[in-house]
């Protein structure tokens, strides 16, 4: 699981809605130290000691998580992963890469089986040639559409947080997710948004001008948005979406190993 920013009832009633166990996940790799990625860590007893589940992060990502106020933590079960360096979870090998944002150590993540590639990106204030030559060629992306810089600039929002966000080491807008994209998504299959503004953004804005832009680059690749609040529905084969969600199928196995 990558990041862990929901409360922890939340985060546990998410995961059963779509039919998951905490005890499927192989471990937690944080991206950063912000609270919408690690509130289930700012309780007294976080969500990976509950479930005794390792967590991975960096060594600024620790320090600032410590600094804040982490809960107790089985330190046997926290590991250091720098930024350039890989980690393998049963059949998958995680690699997390640095990247510009406002917070200690802040990276973004690979997952690759060894056949397909995954990469999770949000919380980018802008991106450097290095991040785009590792993440280039991936299968799938999981890329942050944060703000339209219109929206942002129009919001009622206090000017040094629209500062923060439209700065080098804040979000990036549609526009920049899209170029990046471009530049990014050559062998792609799918491309899920995520960390939508929900004050400065609209979903049906920011597929728009992403879609548009890979189709102008002659890149056919599905766009989708990823919810804020609640699971996303489950997209199965050639990323098409399933009608079916994860906690029904889970139910139908049920019902299938019941009656064998
Ligand atoms: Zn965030
Ligand atoms: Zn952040």
């Amino acid at each position: 699981m990558v990041d862990a920013g929901v409360p922890l009832r939340r985060l546990e009633s998410n995961l059963k809605s779509i039919g998951a166990s905490p005890r499927d996940l192989g471990g937690i790799f944080l991206t950063h130290a912000h609270h919408d990625h690690v509130a289930s860590y700012l309780i007294k007893k976080p969500f990976a000691t509950r479930h005794g589940l390792n967590t991975y992060a960096s060594t600024g990502t620790w320090r600032e998580l410590l600094r804040r106020g982490c809960g107790e933590l089985d330190h046997s079960a926290c590991y250091r992963l720098e930024p350039s360096k890989t980690v393998q979870i049963g059949e998958l090998f995680i690699t997390a890469y640095a990247k510009q944002h406002d917070a200690a150590g802040a990276v973004c993540f690979e997952l690759t089986d060894g056949e397909e590639r995954l990469a999770v990106v949000t919380d980018l204030g802008c991106y450097t040639d290095q991040l785009l030559a590792a993440l280039q060629g991936c299968h799938y992306y999981i890329f942050e559409a944060n703000h339209d810089v219109q929206m942002e600039e129009r919001s009622p929002r206090p000017w040094s947080l629209k500062q923060r966000v439209l700065g080098p080491q804040g979000h990036l807008s549609n526009e920049q997710a899209a170029k990046a994209l471009t530049q990014l998504a050559g062998q792609a299959k799918g491309i899920w948004l995520a960390h939508l503004s929900e004050e400065c953004n609209c979903p049906d804005l920011a597929n728009r001008v992403i879609s548009s832009t890979l189709q102008q680059a002659g890149l056919d690749v599905p766009v989708y948005n990823l919810p804020a609040r609640t699971p996303s529905p489950f997209y199965g084969e050639d990323c098409r979406l399933e009608q079916l969600t994860l906690f029904e199928r889970a139910e139908v196995e049920n019902c299938s190993s019941a009656t064998n």
